[in-house]
């Protein structure tokens, strides 16, 4: 049930919406914008509006418009907060090889990430706590960020992955890699790592792939692994982490199948 702050909410939006006779491209930005509210319960639903996010803190994000047009790599960098919400996410299996860049996730707002996870190591380290992950063993654990529910979100993957096969448990009994400040490789922006929500794992051979390593001759573009549309072990973790608002890398046109992000917005 919608709540009387999100009804306010939603109509400040509708009222902000651009007319399509303004020649703006029309994204179904508002149904996006409200699930963004429900999945970070620190946004103000009353103050926040079609242009800006408001935290009850009464610090504020600029949405932004998309700027259409801009290369992919510029994207990347200076992600909107339309730009974060602009593509669907295709949750659920089967699911179709992803289309070229589409890449639903892999722009994010960086001043938004900063406002809820941390803006710099030492705020985003305050936050982590270590997290069972069973499927590594009693008493194995990950570090995870406790904010905006990461961590509890990890903790319930980790105890439903740990009940199923012993195929689907070896698949994520080598996370390797969580929080890490860092800027992604090869680019200049903070990876998901340094926020301490995203997880990786050293997964079987046929399924540890990543866009950059499986390019056509000369750095074409990437070519998507279809046979792990067919894996039956790998739907069954991707369910388990979408369910508990993950999403997966393997979904995107630049794929990354180690590589799963708390994203709950998307989902
Ligand atoms: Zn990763």
């Amino acid at each position: 049930m919608m709540n009387s702050a999100l009804l306010c909410f939603v109509a400040a939006i509708a009222w902000g919406a651009p007319a399509a006779s303004e020649g703006v491209a029309l994204s179904p930005l508002p149904a996006q914008l409200e699930l963004l509210i429900k999945a970070y319960p620190d946004l103000d639903a009353s103050r926040c509006t079609s242009q800006l996010l408001v935290w009850n803190d009464g610090t504020s994000v600029p949405i932004s418009p998309q700027l259409a047009g801009r290369p992919d790599d510029q994207q990347l960098a200076d992600a909107t907060i339309r730009d974060q919400l602009l593509l669907v996410y295709p949750k659920g299996w089967p699911f179709e090889v992803p289309r070229v860049n589409h890449d639903p996730g892999r722009l994010r707002c960086d001043a938004f990430f900063r406002k809820v996870y941390g803006a710099a190591a030492k705020d985003v380290e305050r936050q982590l706590i270590r997290v069972p992950w069973p499927p590594a063993g009693q008493g194995a654990s990950v570090p995870f960020s406790n904010a905006n529910g990461a961590a509890e979100a990890l903790r319930k993957v980790g105890e439903e992955l740990s009940t199923l096969t012993s195929e689907i448990r070896t698949s994520v009994n080598r996370p390797c890699g969580t929080y890490n400040w860092r800027t992604i490789a090869g680019a200049d922006r903070p990876s998901p790592h340094s926020f301490g929500i995203a997880i990786d794992f050293t997964l079987p051979k046929h399924l540890h792939r990543y866009w950059l390593w499986g390019r056509g001759k000369n750095g074409g573009e990437p070519i998507y692994p279809a046979e792990v549309l067919d894996d039956t072990a790998m739907r069954a973790i991707v369910e388990t982490f979408e369910k508990h608002g993950f999403i997966w890398g393997g979904k995107w046109y630049h794929y990354d199948l180690m590589h799963f992000e708390y994203r709950p917005e998307l989902l």
